[in-house]
């Protein structure tokens, strides 16, 4: 190992041996390894720092960032013969993702991930582009103590604009390295404007939620933009109106945003304006409520729209959570389903890692049983394919599209 690139520490290289389970896992590559799953350490690790995992054989097996403070102790940089690394290591780990998402960029669609985490071997770390600006997202300690090193390569690999700094909530740091930090170029006036399948949205990327935008729903927005004509649509857990603006291109006759928050329905409103030019658009009636969805689904009139998106934020954070949420699926879908007219669709999302593609389609299809009431499921889909997801967590986002006769 070279640690010629590395934060400095004097201490000898951490050493760790797992179980035999959490290594056949390691070697399947999977990505985490968990506390309870440590044997052996010899010394106790600082935030951030390398960790060498080695076999029952005491052979090289992986290597990864030692999280002391969080029971997901080791994220896997790497597995396999032992590597350098170093700036050149990360540097090719860069063009490689790059490369993977060549034909998915168009000048059309310019809100972009560029990169997903440890599904593109940069654990707890996510780059997405909007237009000329980058934002960088940080979740583990790990890449705070390595910005220097990644932004430069970021900057001279892409040569953005502007770079902005984003951080997760664990990683309270201050001083010049803080949350919505501008690391190259000028800070924007406000939020940054991007295509997403040539409609303009706006994303707040120094203080919105996740990087300013939820790029991983763009596939099932452009799809709800192909089923929208002639429809009454209520996008509920709206946030900015990407499904709505998706479904007033396509043809929708009215949209109602339906949100908790009155920055999200604001902010829908301004994505509205930036497409009064397209004639469509500007034909549909857009409504907005400021209401808990939970509730309003509840007590709305029934039978008053065609088309239904259903796309909470997770409902289970953690996986003592996962009973409960499967329940709450069910509710609120079948509150929602019950606004439906004769022949209506209901897209009913969930991001939740917790609960699995079976449990939450079950949920839905218990929501959508009853009597005197058909339907049939018109598909079942993730994330857009910029979230490349190479281990089974990583496959958080499902969406189920059930139309009603
Ligand atoms: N569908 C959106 C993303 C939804 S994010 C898109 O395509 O961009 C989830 C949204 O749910 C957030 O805007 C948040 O403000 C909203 N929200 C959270 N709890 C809510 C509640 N109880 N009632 C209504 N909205 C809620």
């Amino acid at each position: 190992m070279n640690p010629s690139s590395e934060p400095s520490s004097s201490p000898p290289r951490l050493k760790l041996s797992v179980k035999p389970a959490a290594e056949s896992i390691i070697r399947s590559g999977h990505p985490w390894v968990f506390s309870d799953s440590i044997r052996r350490q010899n010394r106790e690790g600082e935030p951030g720092e390398l960790a060498v995992i080695y076999d029952r054989r005491d052979r090289f097996l992986a290597v990864g960032f030692y999280d002391p403070s969080s029971p997901l102790r080791v994220r896997i940089v790497h597995c396999g013969d032992p590597v350098s690394i170093d700036a050149d290591f990360w540097n090719a780990r860069l063009r490689a993702t790059l490369a993977r998402r060549a034909n998915l960029a168009d000048a059309m669609t310019t809100g972009i991930r560029l990169v997903n985490g440890e599904s593109d071997g940069f654990p707890g770390l996510v780059l997405d582009r909007y237009d000329t600006t980058l934002v960088l997202k940080l979740y583990a300690t790990a890449w705070l103590l390595r910005l220097p090193l990644i932004r430069d390569l970021v900057l001279a690999e892409l040569r953005p604009e502007r770079l902005v700094l984003r951080l997760s909530r664990n990683l309270g740091a201050a001083g010049p390295v803080h949350d919505g930090a501008v690391l190259h170029g000028s800070a924007p006036g406000g939020p940054v404007v991007f295509l997403e399948s040539g409609l303009r949205f706006e994303a707040d990327v120094i203080r919105g939620q996740k990087t300013g935008f939820f790029l991983d729903q763009r596939e099932n927005r452009c799809r709800v933009g192909t089923i929208a004509r002639g429809s009454d649509v209520l996008n509920a857990f709206s946030f900015s109106g990407g499904f709505s603006l998706h479904a007033a291109r396509g043809g929708a006759k009215s949209v109602t945003d339906l949100d908790l928050s009155h920055h999200a329905l604001d902010s829908a409103r301004r994505n509205f304006d930036l497409n009064r030019g397209d004639a469509t658009v500007a034909a549909c009636r857009h409504e907005s409520i400021q209401a808990d969805a939970f509730a309003w689904l509840g007590q709305a009139r029934p039978a008053s729209y065609d088309l239904v998106v259903v796309d909470p934020p997770s409902l289970a954070k953690r996986e003592s959570e996962r009973a409960r949420a499967i329940r709450a699926y069910q509710t609120l879908n079948s509150a929602a389903i019950r606004l439906l007219r004769q022949g209506g669709t209901l897209v009913a999302a969930s991001c939740s890692a917790h609960v699995s593609a079976d449990e939450f389609i079950g949920a839905v299809k218990a929501a959508a049983s009853r009597p005197g009431r058909r339907f049939e499921i018109l598909e079942t889909t993730g994330h857009a394919p910029d979230h490349h997801a190479s281990f089974p967590e990583a496959r958080y986002l499902k969406a189920v599209y059930l139309r009603f006769g």
